[in-house]
């Protein structure tokens, strides 16, 4: 059997794991949303109404080889935290590895940090930062926290020993070397670069055709063409830190994987 190249969520995880449809974050450019309404799960103005699905909830979790992404598909708000630690529990329980990806709350993070203090063997934080400017982060992502929490956040995982990671996907400025500088020292695995996908279409079908909001994607789209990618990649490419996502690997050609889950 010829195995498929790997991209999106199974680059990081071979497994996702969620229990809640819609997220409050509401990201202009959310995959997940554009899913939720095309199959008629959500609309573009409910999307950010959060519905707990109580049978996934109560769900118990095998121990599994791989690792488990949670949440792929909405994320970790404090109005579902106790649900969500609720969640959690059932698969770190059984000994699973569990790669947590979040737009993070502190209080959330905090509690998470508190209650798993025991399994961090098992947990490695991914952290969604595409910019460290609270306005632009406020512009794409309006339900989610500015960058000063995220940072906070990502501060406090560190500083407990956890294991941190950042996804700067998508990118939301062409001043990532900002971020990266500031972020870095709280980075114990990898910083994770990748393109807005499909930005323009995506808006469309979640329901976004403001002159602002096509006009900021249209400067996006022209900041992350070929050449600019690859002065971004020849910046970092020895940094063993730094990993890029399928969006960036085929333009500097650098092979996709054929496993799922490896995380390179
Ligand atoms: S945080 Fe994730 S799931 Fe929630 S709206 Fe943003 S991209 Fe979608």
């Amino acid at each position: 059997m010829i195995n498929k190249k790997v991209f999106g969520t199974h680059e990081w995880a071979d497994k996702t794991a969620n229990f809640i449809n819609g997220c409050k974050h509401d990201c202009k450019y959310c995959y997940s949303k554009e899913m939720a309404i095309r199959f008629k799960r959500k609309t573009p103005e409910n999307w950010k109404e959060e519905e707990v699905r109580n049978i996934q909830l109560k769900k118990k979790f095998s121990k599994h080889s791989g690792t488990f992404m949670y949440p792929s598909s909405h994320d970790i708000h404090p109005e579902h935290l106790e649900e969500n630690i609720q969640y959690l529990e059932h698969l770190l329980e059984p000994g699973n590895k569990v790669l947590i990806v979040t737009k993070p709350h502190l209080e959330c993070i905090t509690e998470i940090c508190g209650k798993f203090n025991n399994y961090k063997q098992k947990i490695l934080f991914r952290f969604t930062i595409g910019s460290s400017n609270s306005e632009i982060l406020k512009f794409w992502e309006p339900g989610a926290p500015d960058f000063k929490e995220r940072l906070e956040s990502v501060k406090y995982a560190y500083n407990n020993n956890f294991n941190t990671s950042i996804s700067c996907e998508p990118m939301l400025d062409n001043n990532i070397e900002d971020l990266i500088q500031i972020i870095l020292p709280f980075v114990t695995d990898a910083i994770w670069l990748g393109k807005a996908n499909f930005l323009l279409r995506r808006l469309k079908l979640n329901g976004i055709n403001d002159f602002e909001t096509i006009k900021r994607a249209t400067q996006l789209i022209e900041w992350q063409k070929d050449e600019n990618i690859l002065i971004l990649y020849k910046k970092y490419k020895l940094n063993n830190k730094i990993k890029w996502k399928e969006s960036i690997k085929k333009i500097v050609g650098i092979e996709l994987p054929l496993i799922k889950g490896l995380d390179v």
